[in-house]
């Protein structure tokens, strides 16, 4: 996928709206004709996706608040969105007020843990969208009703336990709801004081879920924040740190921590709630951590976004059945996410499903939606803060383009060094100069004339700036080459050459890494990997973005949404 470029490798500006605009296919698409999503996406052939446990809440919930966040970003409102909305509320129970699966052929009834923390970050999203007091009552039943479960004496599953703390605290601040900051409470004590899913001295332990434990942080990141507890921020940093540890600067994280085998993948989802730490501890004292998120964005994240579908034979003969449609799969996943990537691959591996019925059990899995919803969401977290206005002050924290009411910001890597801003009031104007660069090498001008500029810490000031001006920050763009490897302890290991340009990966050379299978623990058995030239629907393909060039501008679309979670205040 290559998404720093318009039609026909035409240079462009990276503007995450015209990317997230990418989904829209898939959202209204890749659902049955109710409007269900589907959770599994099956190697078959033709390509096939089903109907799961997963779709009633976990995947049609994150669809929905991905929904909602891509209108708030590009102005497109999905088609299903409005379907899902409505159907989330239909399988909420007034009498305890949570959601249900239905019992169906593939899924029974019950209220899942998971399912209702993403139901209740959904809506709580849709709140603030929509503001309606009839909305504000189901979430308040809702945390009324997962309180008096764990009152009761039903947890959530240990490794699944803190999942549910970042729901409850946008209720704790959008709603003042004590009921939700109780609860939040309780599991933030299960989690750092008695589970074992975050290690004493900061780890992950062996076979950490990389997406639950991050959302995990995302959630007590805020809690240390509104409840001002130095000790567990410090530990939420700490184990940021050991995360990013894991991942490589590109933004590949593992989606296990050291599995007992030869698979190492990339999980969109991930991918999502390592951004939404990284930016809210970037929002609140660490602002070191701006170059993460950009590098992060600027390469596995977009490159997580499913465009060519060449190597998914798509079928049109067979009519769709209530849990199945074999109809165009592969135009419909356009605009999906990697449910498993590997560094230079959208699919890191053939792995099986273990779970289901015989009509599900042991088919080769292409992808998995939870991560549809998550992809859109990963990108709105970082557009949203890619720069901020506050106190008369306009500070742009990540090279990306974005249009606030107070100024349009437009960068030119990997094309050129060169960020532009064109003030709409005055102002003071600060920028992040890029960590590939020493600060001296940043050059500040405004109207085209030269000024000294101040660099203090990793920003460059600017300044006080009026109605109209134009500041501009340039600096070399150097390619540079790394070498790294990917894999699990005691296992195989993979080797890619990296080349960067400035904060851009243009090339993903792997170095030896040509083996047709590696042993996969959940399979018991050795399984195809794409970690070497051959695979489906090769990463990076960027090579033409060596050359400088003159970028076309990308239209964008005003950011003007009160939706920020990760920005808080104490
Ligand atoms: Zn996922």
């Amino acid at each position: 996928m290559t998404n720093q470029t318009c039609a026909g490798n035409t240079p462009c500006t990276f503007a995450l709206e015209a990317i997230a605009a990418n989904s829209v296919n898939y959202y209204e698409r890749l659902a049955d004709r109710d409007g269900l999503p589907y959770f599994n996406v099956f190697w078959t052939d033709p390509a096939e996706a089903a109907h799961d446990w997963p779709d009633f809440g976990d995947v049609t919930a994150r669809q929905l608040q991905g929904a909602i966040m891509l209108r708030h970003m590009t102005g497109c409102e999905a088609a299903t969105e409005k379907v899902w909305y409505r159907k989330l509320l239909s399988y909420i129970d007034p009498s305890d007020g949570l959601l249900y699966r239905p019992e169906t052929g593939f899924s029974r009834r019950e209220a899942d843990w998971g399912d209702n923390a993403l139901t209740l970050y959904a809506l709580i999203t849709a709140y603030i969208d929509k503001g309606d007091p009839k909305l504000r009552e189901t979430i308040l039943k809702m945390t009324e009703g997962l309180l008096m479960r764990v009152r009761a004496g039903s947890l959530p599953e240990a490794w699944g336990r803190g999942f549910i703390i970042k729901p409850l605290m946008t209720c704790v601040r959008v709603l003042q709801c004590d009921t939700a900051l109780e609860l939040a409470k309780m599991l933030i004590h299960k989690v750092f004081a008695e589970d074992w899913t975050f290690t004493p001295d900061n780890t992950f332990r062996q076979g950490g879920h990389m997406h639950s434990n991050l959302r995990t942080l995302v959630g007590a990141a805020d809690y240390a924040l509104y409840t001002s507890d130095p000790v567990l921020y410090s530990r939420v940093d700490a184990l940021y740190r050991y995360a990013r540890s894991e991942a490589t600067a590109f933004g590949f994280i593992p989606e296990v921590v050291g599995r007992k085998g030869d698979v190492v993948a990339c999980e969109t989802c991930a991918l999502m709630d390592y951004a939404g730490l990284g930016i809210t501890l970037a929002n609140s004292g660490h602002p070191e951590y701006w170059g993460d998120m950009e590098r992060l964005v600027r390469n596995h994240l977009v490159e997580s976004q499913v465009g060519d579908i060449a190597w998914l034979r798509s079928g049109n003969s067979r009519e769709d059945t209530e849990q199945f449609t074999w109809r165009d799969i592969g135009p419909r996943l356009k605009g999906a996410y990697a449910g498993w990537s590997s560094p230079n691959h959208i699919l890191a591996c053939k792995e099986t499903l273990h779970w289901g019925g015989p009509e599900l059990r042991g088919k080769a899995r292409a992808i998995q939606n939870c991560c549809g919803g998550s992809g859109v969401h990963a990108l709105f977290i970082i557009w949203k803060n890619a720069a901020s206005f506050e106190n008369d002050c306009l500070s742009v924290h990540m090279h990306i383009d974005k249009k606030l009411p107070q100024a349009e910001i437009r960068c030119f890597q990997p094309w050129q060094g060169l960020l532009r801003i064109h003030l709409n009031k005055p102002c003071s104007v600060r920028a992040r100069i890029p960590d590939f660069i020493p600060s001296t090498e940043a050059r500040a001008s405004v109207n085209s004339v030269d000024t000294a500029g101040q660099v203090w810490g990793n920003y460059l000031d600017f300044g006080h700036g009026d109605a109209g001006d134009i500041l501009e920050m340039r600096y070399p763009l150097p390619v540079t080459t790394e070498e790294i490897s990917v894999g699990n302890p005691g296992y195989r290991w993979y080797h890619y050459r990296v080349t960067w340009k400035g904060d851009t990966v243009l090339k993903m050379e792997p170095v030896s890494n040509d083996y047709a299978t590696g042993y996969s623990e959940f399979e018991k058995a050795d399984v195809p990997v794409y970690y070497g030239r051959d695979g489906p629907s090769p990463l990076y393909q960027r090579g033409h973005m060596l050359l400088d060039a003159e970028p076309k501008l990308t239209s964008l679309h005003l950011d003007d949404t009160p939706l920020n979670f990760w920005r808080l205040q104490g």
